[in-house]
């Protein structure tokens, strides 16, 4: 999954960093959010699914990514990095 901001909705509630301290900070001047980091382990996650419920203006997105449904079924692969 990965997250989404539509920065301009922001209003500086704060429930996300509240919510998810690991992925979410807010701007100092603004008070708008700032995304620290997308979500490395299922807690985060949860966190970020919880955080997007939670923000009053619609700014957090949760975008499931189809390809980590496969993730745990894929072939050894090859790197591309
Ligand atoms: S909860 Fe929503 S409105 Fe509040 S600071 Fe976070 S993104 Fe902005």
């Amino acid at each position: 999954m990965r997250i989404e901001l539509n920065v301009e909705r922001c209003i500086g509630a704060g429930m996300c960093a509240l919510t998810a301290p690991d992925l979410f900070d807010q701007d100092e001047d603004e008070g708008t959010v700032v995304l620290l980091a997308q979500p490395a382990t299922p807690a985060q996650e949860r966190a970020a699914r919880q955080a997007a419920d939670r923000c009053p203006s619609g700014t957090i997105r949760v975008v499931e990514d189809a390809a980590d449904a496969d993730a745990t079924a894929a072939q050894p692969g090859h790197s591309t990095g």
